[in-house]
């Protein structure tokens, strides 16, 4: 039996996993839950999963759960401190990081410091934090499992591999819902038709990160730290049907690839259950009806974001952590209609421009550049 934590429990990935651990209650228990603000979903989920402990961002939220709690109660923890205690639970046996944003960087450090496996969904973590994290995953012995759909796909396509071998990563890209838009009509476009993707079913800021490509650009870095290669090792093509979730390259020419239909409980298991598969129900994967899969360049003038965050890799130190800031508050303001989407990558350039990148030494560090990242965004976007 394997003992569950799962931070980020009401999002979409948090869903997802709970529909998996549900389907084998012989093999997972839910130890511990954590949310943001959504008590209504996280009472229900208490319901069903009986976990030992919950946790919520914030006082108000943990008072406003309390009252919907059933009874007996499980023990309800608040703020950062109160889920880095869920995070490192003695009777959690593995981690599931599904918190967005450089939010979920502090509890999954933690996790793995105190010595549990993680599910990683959380990109942010990497993308902030990456040499960091893995020289600490290395230290305390731990496992890193990525649920992101095309690292899972490169974790699987180097099974029984030699990394040495690899000539280069491709990640796969549906290339979101404007695609094929003309560049002047990108002015127009809203947050609705932003949040729209076309193959996946997402978070709200993952979805506009997915429309602007940053998302690709977030995964590149991930994928860089995580296995170890260089951006100019890891190569993305966008794939607007999204079944062949991501390919590795080898030396003697041999591509490996992963495919299948859009789902993200197909990463997730194989993260819980890894070396083994679950035995899961999508529908067969019918390559004759599909009958053709296409594949084209990513377009880096109309979706700079991208090309952004080959540069904030390259530069390294701390301005992957500026890049990952600038963009959490430029998507905030596009989400609430106060900044236009083309804005979105212009915010991150002037950020970017602005700073000067340092090694990065610590977690203190990170988070000073976060901090500093998002506050430059803020004044950037007022200003405008
Ligand atoms: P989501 O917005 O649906 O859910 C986020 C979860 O984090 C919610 O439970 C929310 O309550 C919690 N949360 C938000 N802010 C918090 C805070 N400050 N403190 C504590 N909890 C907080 O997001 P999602 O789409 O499930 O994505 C989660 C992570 O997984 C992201 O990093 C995303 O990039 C990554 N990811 C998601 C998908 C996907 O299909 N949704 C695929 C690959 C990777
Ligand atoms: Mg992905």
């Amino acid at each position: 039996m394997k003992r569950l934590t799962i931070l980020g429990s009401t999002g979409s990935i948090g869903v997802n996993t709970l529909e998996v651990v549900a389907a084998f209650p012989e093999r997972f228990q839910v130890d511990t839950l954590t949310a943001g603000g959504n008590v209504a979903l996280l009472a229900e989920q208490v319901r069903c999963f009986q976990p030992q402990r919950v946790a919520v961002a914030t006082v108000a939220a943990a008072e406003a759960l309390r009252r919907l709690l059933p009874s007996p109660a499980p023990e309800v923890l608040s703020g950062v401190e109160g889920i880095i205690a869920c995070a490192t639970g003695e009777a959690t046996d593995m981690v599931v990081s599904a918190i967005v944003g450089a939010a979920g960087l502090m509890p999954t450090m933690a996790a793995i410091e105190a010595g549990k496996d993680v599910a990683l969904a959380n990109k942010e973590t990497l993308v902030t934090a990456g040499p960091l994290v893995m020289q600490a995953v290395q230290q305390r012995g731990v496992r890193l499992f990525p649920v992101d759909s095309e690292h899972s796909a490169i974790f699987q396509s180097l099974q029984g591999h030699r990394t040495p071998d690899v000539r280069r990563l491709i990640l796969t890209a549906s290339g979101g819902p404007f695609r094929a838009l003309p560049t002047d009509r990108l002015q127009q476009v809203t947050a609705e038709q932003a949040l729209a993707h076309p193959t996946w079913s997402m978070g709200r800021k993952i979805s506009i990160d997915s429309a602007t490509l940053m998302n690709k650009g977030l995964e590149v870095i991930e994928a860089s730290y995580l296995f170890g290669l260089p951006g100019k090792q890891i190569d993305v093509l966008v794939h607007p049907e999204s079944i062949v979730h991501s390919m590795v390259e080898y030396r003697d020419g041999s591509v490996i690839a992963q495919m299948g239909w859009p789902d993200m409980k197909t990463p997730i298991a194989y993260a819980l259950s890894w070396p083994e598969r679950l035995q899961l129900a999508p529908p067969p994967l019918d390559l004759a009806r599909l009958g053709r899969l296409q594949f084209e360049a990513p377009d880096m003038v109309r979706f700079p974001c991208l090309e952004l965050a080959y540069h904030a890799l390259a530069t390294g130190g701390t301005a992957p952590a500026v890049l990952n800031a600038a963009n959490e508050i430029a998507v905030e303001y596009f989400l609430r209609g106060n900044l236009t989407f083309p804005q979105i990558a212009v915010t991150v350039e002037q950020v970017l421009a602005q700073h000067r990148p340092e090694p990065l030494e610590d977690i203190r560090g990170v988070l000073l550049a976060d901090r500093w990242g998002r506050e430059q965004a803020r004044r950037i976007i007022e200003q405008t």
